[in-house]
């Protein structure tokens, strides 16, 4: 386990952050608003954190020199990607604090452990079999069919998933899939899907977000509504409960996403986690006095956690590649002046210059002083940008 700070890194520290992308990026604005240096790890010149950072190391995520390099020049250390190789955190964690801790990510990456771990903790999870072998194909029990076989590792935004309805399906997606170790999951009955941002600190105080309504559309997040009463009170109490288990369970130091399935019968299922802040607690940004970013800066420098309180209703639309190309046109700017014509409309783009279908160019966080008026509002953003109705 890596050494964290005992006092807080003081602002005009420097704080490095392993991956270039968008979290990264809106992790390095929130640093240096506090007056913090910040150093990124990315291979791509073109990288959205790497373009706003102080410093930009321009290599692999395995290149021990350009992880020498990052550690010489932060005082601590965080990632952005959960996929990160094991190894890299591992070296870096040897010369400067790292938060997550290794460990933590590694539970993440794989979902096999990530299930073990809600069983552990006794936060309920899908029913689900692991399958690395023939043998374990042969003896999946017909209750988890139809099911979904996803890869154990390297998944995101759907991808690595098959549903699959029968065992001859279930036979040939593992085929499909490289016959890779995957977890097979019942397909349940969803009401809705929620989340919830946690961050923890290296004294073990934890903090949440509100509860985060999700809508995904092709297995990527599409919509995130947040006010009071978007999931039943109770549920989200719960929701918050477990996440604060899985997080303690874990010892874990830095932002955690927890994803959450509501079944029809009401009942609250654990999906995944993610190790870092996620895209479903964008919409702190603008609707909180602290956003997920805030708080991962205050858990990395060592510096109090404070609950954040929303002071908005809010309602975040993202902003994929497909909206640069309505209507069959060529690549084209969505219609920004009117959409940010619109009271309460918070605009995030994050610096690609290459849109593409299914790409998270931005996001827009819609603010009101009512759910009713937060809705209303996206509603209409939604119209111009030509994203569906919710
Ligand atoms: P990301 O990491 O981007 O959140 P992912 O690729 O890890 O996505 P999951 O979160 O496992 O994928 O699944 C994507 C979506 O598929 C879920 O948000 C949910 O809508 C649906 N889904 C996944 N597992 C189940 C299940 N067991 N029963 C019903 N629906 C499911
Ligand atoms: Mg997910």
């Amino acid at each position: 386990m890596s050494a964290h700070p005992i006092t807080a890194l003081a602002p005009g520290s420097t704080l490095g952050v392993l991956g270039g992308g968008q979290l990264g990026r809106m992790f390095v604005h929130a640093a240096q608003a506090m007056g913090y240096r910040t150093a990124v790890l990315d291979a791509d010149p073109e990288s959205p954190a790497g373009l706003v950072s102080h410093h930009h190391i321009r290599t692999a995520y395995d290149d021990p020199d350009g992880l020498a390099e990052l550690a010489r020049l932060s005082d601590a250390i965080t990632t952005e990607f959960e996929n990160v190789p094991a190894s890299a955190m591992a070296a870096l964690a040897g010369q400067r604090p790292v938060a997550p801790a290794a460990r933590c990510v590694a539970v993440a990456q794989d979902r096999a452990q990530e299930k073990a771990h809600f069983v552990a903790c006794g936060v309920p999870c899908a029913p689900h079999a692991v399958i690395e072998t023939t043998a374990h194909l042969a003896a999946v029990s017909a209750d988890l069919l139809p099911g979904i076989l996803k890869t154990a590792r390297l998944g995101y935004d759907g991808k690595g998933q098959r549903r699959v309805a029968n065992a001859a399906e279930l036979a040939a997606a593992w085929a499909e899939l490289g016959e890779l170790p995957c977890v097979l999951e019942k397909m349940l009955p969803l009401a809705l899907e929620c989340s919830v941002l946690i961050a923890r600190g290296h004294d073990g105080a934890t903090v949440c977000l509100p509860v985060q309504r999700n809508l995904h559309r092709d297995g990527i997040l599409a919509v995130t509504e947040v006010y009071e009463g978007n999931v039943p009170p109770a549920l989200a109490s719960q929701a918050q409960a477990a996440a604060i288990s899985i997080a303690n369970e874990l010892q874990y130091v830095g932002v955690l996403c927890v994803e959450f399935f509501v079944l029809q019968d009401g009942r609250l299922v654990v999906n995944e986690i993610a190790p870092r802040p996620h895209n479903s607690g964008h919409y702190s940004q603008d609707a909180c006095d602290i956003s997920q970013f805030g708080l991962q800066v205050r858990t990395l420098a060592g510096l109090p956690l404070v609950a954040p309180r929303l002071h908005s209703a809010t309602v975040m639309l993202n902003l994929l590649g497909d909206l640069w190309f309505t209507q069959g046109r060529s690549a084209q700017e969505p219609p920004w002046a009117q959409v940010l014509a619109l009271p309460g409309a918070h605009l995030h783009l994050y610096g690609k210059t290459q849109a593409k279908h299914g790409r998270k160019m931005g996001h827009l966080n819609v603010t009101a002083a009512t759910p009713e008026a937060a809705r209303a509002t996206a509603l209409q953003a939604a119209a111009l940008l030509g994203i569906a109705a919710f």
